[in-house]
């Protein structure tokens, strides 16, 4: 904090604060869901990236942070989170719960909720898939999954290594993408079940990724209106590294909606093509960084 007195212009103070003094990663995900490091790896390698605030972000579950409560860094700040699916008018949605208490029965209760649901969809995914021809799969995707919550992503795996496909992208443009055998029909929490979930565990209510879902301007402040309706207080305004041109869009959007702005990378494995555990743009300066609130 004290380079705040070394210069006279403070708006400037708080810019070169934040981006030297803060290096923020609020979505992330692990072995507890479809990411390839473990909780404790993914903790250790944010300590080594200089990381001062890490969110880990699993699909549906707070898992990650059973292996994690007795571990403590000085350097860096855990945020409990998690990234629920649900639905909006049809459409596949990501919420993020941060600042979460996983043990809250409210918390404890989605996420049994959700995990119901996963087991059941990838039930109905291997059905599908055994009918094309593809055989032992839901025997084989247990085994991939193992104690992680099982996930499209560990049919992408099995696709894979039994040479049904090349690549995890041919997987889900050939099978499990929207549209796909496996894009089956799930039973999530319904959106405003899960806001209501996030703020009951204590927690604030990010909407993930809003360019992902491919909306029109239109829906998609529509999709932010009743958002914020059920409780929602956030977006996130930065996702891995996005074009500059979703960047002022989704700038301005939060402005508008009086939203919070979140920022993470969406990291789940070393190398991805999107963007690398921490590698994640500063938030525009006119917008209200989420964790301002839990101060
Ligand atoms: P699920 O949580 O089971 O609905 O699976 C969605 C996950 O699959 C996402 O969180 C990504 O990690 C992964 N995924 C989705 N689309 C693709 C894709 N085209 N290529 C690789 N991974 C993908
Ligand atoms: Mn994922
Ligand atoms: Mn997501
Ligand atoms: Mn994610």
């Amino acid at each position: 904090m004290q380079c705040a007195s070394l210069s006279p212009h403070k708006n400037l103070d708080t810019f070169i604060l934040k981006i030297v003094l803060m290096k923020v990663d609020l979505h992330t995900h692990s072995t507890a869901s479809d990411g390839s490091l473990s909780p404790r790896t993914l903790v250790e390698e944010a300590v080594k990236m200089d990381i001062n605030m890490l969110s880990i972000t699993d699909h549906d579950t707070t898992d990650a942070y059973l292996e994690l409560s007795s571990i403590n860094y000085p350097s860096l700040e855990l945020i409990p989170g998690i990234e629920f699916s649900t639905q909006w008018q049809g459409v596949g949605i990501h919420v993020i719960g941060l600042n979460v208490k996983p043990a809250s029965e409210a918390l404890v209760k989605g996420v049994k909720t959700q995990r119901d649901a996963r087991v059941k969809r990838a039930r109905r995914i291997a059905e599908k898939l055994e009918k094309l021809g593809v055989e032992g799969v839901w025997e084989g995707v247990q085994q991939i999954a193992g104690k992680s919550v099982i996930g499209r992503p560990h049919f992408s795996q099995y696709l894979v290594e039994n040479k049904h496909v090349k690549t995890t992208s041919e997987a889900f443009e050939r099978y499990l993408g929207s549209g796909k055998t496996g894009d089956v029909k799930c039973f999530w929490m319904s959106f405003e079940e899960i806001v209501d979930c996030i703020r009951k565990a204590g927690g604030t209510a990010v909407l993930a990724h809003p360019a992902k879902y491919k909306l029109t301007n239109t829906r998609l402040s529509r999709l932010l209106d009743d958002f914020i309706d059920v409780g929602g207080e956030a977006m996130e305004l930065i996702s891995g590294n996005q074009n500059r041109d979703i960047t002022e869009k989704l700038r301005s959007l939060c402005i508008k909606k009086k939203l919070l702005a979140s920022c993470g990378s969406d990291f789940h494995q070393p190398g991805q093509r999107w963007a690398n555990l921490g590698m994640v743009q500063a938030l525009p300066e006119d917008c209200e960084p989420v964790w301002e609130t839990w101060r």
